[in-house]
């Protein structure tokens, strides 16, 4: 595809939504791979002990591959622990092995518990793999994994689904990002909001995007994704979207929010 432009500083986007299910993981890889598809160099990195956004990714996480859990803990650096997705040269990923689960207990007792992923995340080793964005797939929890992610970040997207509930709990989220911002990272802010799992069939769906535009504005992407079998067949395959079905409207939809979200990130560091 025709390149996109290269942000002025790397940019780091936490996807985070303590709700399970609202499209976290499926934004993350499928908006990292309409960046590397148009000629970004991306980094993923999964937090999640799932595991969900290697698997879209087609990288490797059984137990025992050098993973973000290792890199946490401080075993493996950053640049050890990343991997090449088979689905573009551009597109890397540092995997979530099921060893990850234990590690929001294990952080408590460790020093820098909050800062430890920020810390691993040193500009030496994202220069050394000329990366442009890396984005972070959080757990469905507030607990310290989303919290590391928050830390390390400028950039929080939040997926929100064009569901009953929607912005149920976004209060809470919205309140943990500003104790961040507050005390851990000032360079902190809520860039991007995207619908997800729109049905155009229901009227709830329209009511929810409105509701959603009306509080947040402008920082909603005007490109909203659709429910798509397709994009829910993908993972199954190891595969984005953008691999699995290029010419579907859920992966075009990623492309031109991958889009807005490259020529925003523009716009707001020129206004800055
Ligand atoms: P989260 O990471 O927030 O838990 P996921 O990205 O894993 O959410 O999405 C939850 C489920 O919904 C997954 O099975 C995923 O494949 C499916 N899904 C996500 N986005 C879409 C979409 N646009 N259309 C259809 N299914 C989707
Ligand atoms: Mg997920």
């Amino acid at each position: 595809g025709n390149a996109l432009p290269r942000p002025t500083r790397r940019r780091v986007i936490t996807v985070a939504n303590q709700k399970g299910g609202v499209g976290k993981t499926t934004s993350t890889v499928n908006l990292a791979a309409a960046l590397a598809l148009h000629g970004l160099r991306v980094l993923v990195i999964d937090l999640d002990p799932q595991g969900n956004a290697s698997t879209a990714l087609g990288v490797e996480h059984r137990s025992g591959t050098p993973s973000i859990y290792e890199v946490l803990i401080g075993d493996v650096s950053v640049t050890d622990a990343t991997a090449v997705s088979d689905q573009s040269d551009n597109l890397f990923c540092i995997p979530a092995t099921i060893d990850l689960a234990g590690s929001e207990i294990e952080l408590v007792e460790m020093a820098s518990r909050e800062s430890r992923l920020k810390e691993a995340l040193t500009s030496q080793s994202l220069d050394a793999m000329d990366i442009d964005y890396v984005f972070i797939d959080c757990p469905p929890s507030l607990g310290l994994l989303t919290v590391n992610a928050l830390v390390a970040a400028h950039e929080v997207l939040i997926p929100i689904q064009c569901e009953y509930y929607a912005l149920e709990g976004l209060g809470q989220l919205l309140s943990n990002i500003e104790l961040v911002q507050a005390h851990l990272n000032r360079d902190l802010s809520v860039s991007t909001i995207l619908l997800t799992m729109y049905d155009g069939r229901t009227k709830l769906a329209d009511q929810v995007a409105d509701e959603v535009r009306n509080h947040f504005g402008d920082i909603v992407l005007r490109t909203i994704i659709p429910r798509s079998v397709k994009v829910s067949e993908a993972p199954g395959y190891g595969q984005t979207v953008l691999a699995y079905d290029p010419g579907s409207r859920g992966s075009m939809s990623y492309v031109d929010a991958a889009k807005e979200v490259a020529e925003r990130g523009v716009q707001h560091r020129e206004a800055s």
